[in-house]
């Protein structure tokens, strides 16, 4: 497939199938091994030890840097570990400006390593041009933005962020975990650094954790293929291989989920017991002419505010038959979160407040089961969501996630 341009559904179904193996293997074989033969005194295969570089490993973030538009992409063993890799290329004394309602664990990752001094770090409402403006005379080494937010779907624009950012000098990192390159290419909008939980979407299968930084320039790509065999935060080939077989149906896959998100988050709009919906789908989010602009669709991530609040919520979780009660995102299964006792748990009452994000607040992560069966799952849940239950037992507390 090289030389020609290629549609990202061809690159996604079949980079490196039948690309000559000596068995004429079609699906691109496993190299599961930590130590590669030397060919002779002082050559290699131009591989040597699998920290460094593995075939699988190399053969995903091949594909993803295709996909994201990128010169190269560094897989790493998790979305931190992929967020902490960019983090590393900061130069001494560094300011990096960050979403406030970014990713928690994000969120602990930058406040734990400027807690030590490795940067100064500043959270602020990015859609808020004023804020954005003053954050910026500041002069950041690096911007991090998130759209769609987690939970509220909040969307910034990537384009105007990035012409600020260049205008002062500072490098912009897009996590692209919510939406996957099938819906929203960073790159194209003028990104330097794309980063994936491909935990989520990108791996679609809710059974590996692992990351990814794609970079735009190709001297960039390689100091972070260097700094991750530095610091030994490279994945392994098993699960390179594992998320790209997930790859293979990212863009149906995607395409069927955010088609339920749609029917869904039309449905819950419609109910009585629910205050809010959240999804830039929605002509009257504020998002939506933004997300229609800059994205390719709108997603599969959705949440909704129920009007009784946590006890509400409570009995709704405890209703849901399809909807299984978990954080994490983007697979092919259903998932139903509270983010004041999950994802956001560590999360004070007025951070919370200021965040928006109500005790009664549940975010939806819309899978591929039948769309009839979800909303008759949502419209059960609905119902016994607002009959009275007994005293709602104690909030979970806990770490984010
Ligand atoms: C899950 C997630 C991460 C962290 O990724 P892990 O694979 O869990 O380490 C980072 N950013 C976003 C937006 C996420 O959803």
């Amino acid at each position: 497939m090289d030389g020609k341009p290629v549609h990202p559904h061809t690159v996604a179904a079949a980079n490196g199938v039948a690309d000559g193996d000596r068995f004429g293997a079609v699906a691109p074989p496993l190299y599961l091994t930590s130590t590669f033969a030397f060919p002779a005194y002082g050559t290699t295969s131009g591989y040597d030890y699998s920290r460094a570089a593995n075939p699988t490993r190399d053969l995903l973030a091949d594909t993803l840097a295709k996909l994201e538009g990128g010169a190269g992409a560094v897989i790493t063993c998790s979305g931190m570990a992929a967020i902490d890799l960019v983090l590393s290329r900061l130069p001494r004394d560094a300011f990096v400006v960050a979403p406030h309602d970014c990713y928690a664990g994000t969120r602990r990752l930058l406040q734990a390593r400027s807690a030590r001094g490795s940067f100064e770090a500043a959270f602020i409402d990015q859609g808020d041009a004023a804020a954005m403006s003053r954050a910026l005379k500041h002069v950041p080494s690096l911007v991090l933005v998130e759209t769609p937010s987690n939970p509220l779907m909040r969307i910034v624009d990537i384009a105007a962020i990035a012409a600020q950012a260049k205008a002062v000098g500072a490098r912009l990192a897009v996590d692209n975990t919510f939406l996957s390159p099938a819906l929203q290419q960073p790159v194209r909008l003028g990104a330097d650094y794309v980063i994936h939980s491909t935990t989520k979407y990108l791996n679609g299968h809710s059974d590996v954790v692992g990351g990814a930084v794609i970079a735009a320039d190709a001297a960039e790509a390689e100091a972070l293929a260097h700094w991750a065999n530095v610091t030994g935060v490279t994945g392994a080939p098993f699960d390179a291989y594992m998320t790209l077989r997930g790859v293979r149906s990212l863009f149906p896959r995607v395409a069927q989920q955010q088609a339920n998100a749609m029917a869904i988050a039309r449905f819950l709009r419609e109910q009585p017991q629910v205050a809010r919906v959240y999804y830039p789908g929605l002509p009257d989010h504020p998002g939506h002419d933004l997300a229609a602009r800059q994205q390719q669709g709108f997603g599969a991530m959705l949440s909704f505010e129920l009007r009784e609040g946590a006890a509400a919520a409570r009995r709704f979780v405890g209703a849901t038959r399809i909807f299984t009660l978990a954080e994490s995102l983007g697979g092919v299964e259903s998932l139903v979160a509270h983010p004041v006792t999950m994802t956001h748990a560590s999360m004070d009452a007025d951070a919370l407040r200021r965040a928006g994000i109500g005790a009664g607040l549940l975010r939806l992560s819309v899978g591929l089961e039948a769309g009839e069966d979800l909303i008759a799952d949502l419209a059960g849940a609905l119902a016994a969501s607002s009959r009275a239950g007994g005293p709602a037992p104690a909030p979970l507390k806990g770490e984010p996630c």
